[in-house]
């Protein structure tokens, strides 16, 4: 069975095959680099990044392109407001994306093109559409125009003149049509600038994607992905630029993601809360953030995105570390050889084939989830066997299933890192979010010591319900006093589902 892939032109889901077999070539939106990045492109990042990473575990070759764009009307306002050259702005932009992204484990693509060097690209295709009837220059600004594309309309399924009627008053009186849009606009005072035939400008927004995917990718190519909000205009126009200009198909599959909602509104600015990646980091390790918007909800639906359920994510994927730490404890202690039947095997060999299935259903991580859950839950029950005799086939075992899991991961990206570094940092970003201090929590351990040294017991338990009461847990070992916050707080019903199950294997 193919891969089924949602495609938004069809209206729905299609087995994938690609232009040509075995590769695939793909191409998603990029940001305009004004300011951070916030979740909603976290979100759609990694999407696309744990479909790119899945097409080349099931064996293609795939070229991936994602743009920037540096030029562009936000651009150029901040960065005059900031009286900066709009490049320089955008670079230091660009940096901290790629710091952010880095950080989510989203490989970059294997082609970024901007606008500012591919002005060539997008003045041949203007003129490319020039030649063919399908743009028209008025003083300078160059017009698409869409009553000479009949297929306008048909990604968003807006017949066009639906949509003239619903277009705004206040159109541009040089348009021939008010859905026409800007190709390429006549240079104004404090932009940027290039030399074209129709004078002294830059191009318009939606041309870019047009030309940057073409020229690296070819006229006709695999996939093509965005965000929701952009199958119209941006796509719409994507697809009169492009098919206009070659007269054969552009993006075979159409991808969009879902939107991301905060507490169930609608992220905007108006609202304030736009979060930033970098805001979540301050609070979570930033693989928190992956996780939850890799397999809290299919790519194309919606997600809602708060605080608890970031915790609840923060626990989970402790879990998943500490079963990992132990695992790695376990089988340093595991030495002997083993050979014979080993428990858990129906799990090792199925996980994979459970986890192509879901993925191959249009990228359904949450689903996909299930078998990498059973996985976990099989090695913890392997790394607790307690009867010597029976740890050599444990151990054997669970070192099969661990490279199912790191065969896995190569898509998921999320369990790499080193267990105890990463559980040390889960739990310093647990005391920020507690507002408590390493410093208190160390000076009441000491107290609560001093209290058991002079049997005053009393005090001893008061200060165990004290640091309980706000969320500290204490673990006596025969070494000393260890501790863990909790990542769901206390009160807030529901004791956190992750460390539940890891405390019951
Ligand atoms: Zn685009």
């Amino acid at each position: 069975m193919p891969i089924q892939i949602h495609d938004t032109l069809a209206g729905t889901k299609r087995p994938f095959e690609p232009l040509e077999p075995g590769r695939v070539r793909m191409y998603v939106c990029g940001v305009t680099p004004y300011a951070r990045s916030h979740i909603g492109h976290a979100r759609c990042y990694t999407a696309y990044d744990i479909i790119y990473r899945y097409l080349r575990y099931a064996g293609f070759a795939v070229t991936y392109v994602r743009n920037f764009t540096d030029v562009e009307d936000k651009i150029i306002k901040r960065a005059n407001e900031r009286g900066m050259d709009t490049l320089a702005l955008a670079q230091e932009n660009i940096d901290t994306f790629y710091a952010d992204m880095d950080a989510l484990g989203i490989a970059r693509p294997d082609h970024e093109p901007r606008v500012s060097t591919s002005i060539d690209d997008i003045i041949a295709l203007v003129q490319r559409l020039e030649d063919k009837g399908l743009a028209y220059d008025v003083d300078g600004d160059v017009f698409y125009d869409v009553a000479n594309f009949a297929d306008y309309g048909k990604l968003s399924k807006r017949p066009l003149d639906q949509m003239q009627a619903g277009a705004r008053v206040e159109v541009d009186p040089r348009k021939r049509n008010p859905m026409d849009f800007a190709l390429w606009k006549s240079a104004k005072p404090g932009e940027p600038k290039w030399d074209s035939p129709w004078g002294e400008g830059r191009p318009g927004w939606h041309i870019e994607c047009s030309a940057m995917s073409m020229a690296a990718l070819g006229e006709t190519f695999d996939l093509h992905g965005g965000g929701r909000d952009l199958i119209f205009p941006h796509h719409e126009n994507e697809v009169a630029q492009s098919e206009g200009a070659t007269g054969c198909t552009f993006a075979r599959y159409w991808m969009h993601n879902g939107f991301i909602t905060i507490d169930e509104e609608k992220m905007s600015k108006s609202l304030g809360n736009v979060f930033s990646v970098g805001d979540i980091a301050e609070r979570y390790e930033p693989l928190v953030l992956r996780f939850f918007l890799a397999t809290g909800s299919q790519y194309r639906n919606p997600i809602n995105f708060s605080d608890a359920m970031l915790d609840e994510a923060a626990a989970r994927l402790a879990y998943y570390y500490e079963t990992l730490r132990k695992a790695a404890v376990f089988l340093a202690e595991a030495h002997a050889e083993h050979k014979g039947p080993l428990p858990g095997q129906a799990v090792i060999d199925g996980v994979e084939a459970r986890f192509r299935e879901a993925m191959d259903d249009d990228f359904n991580v949450p689903r996909a989830m299930d078998p990498v859950n059973e996985a976990f839950r099989t090695l913890n029950e392997l790394i607790s066997t307690r009867k010597k005799k029976k740890q050599a086939a444990a151990a054997a075992a669970a070192r099969l299933l661990l490279d199912k899991i790191r065969a896995i991961d190569g898509v998921l990206n999320l369990f790499g890192e080193d267990p105890g570094g990463y559980l040390e940092r889960h739990r310093q970003k647990a005391v920020i979010r507690r507002e408590l201090s390493v410093q208190w929590i160390e000076q009441q351990i000491s107290a609560r010591i001093a209290a058991r040294t002079a049997r005053d017991w009393a005090e001893a338990d008061r200060i165990r319900d004290e640091m309980e009461a706000a969320g500290v847990i204490l673990m006596d070992h025969p070494g000393g006093t260890d501790w863990r916050v909790l990542d769901v707080p206390p009160g807030a019903g529901g004791e956190e589902a992750g460390e539940g199950e890891a405390r019951s294997t």
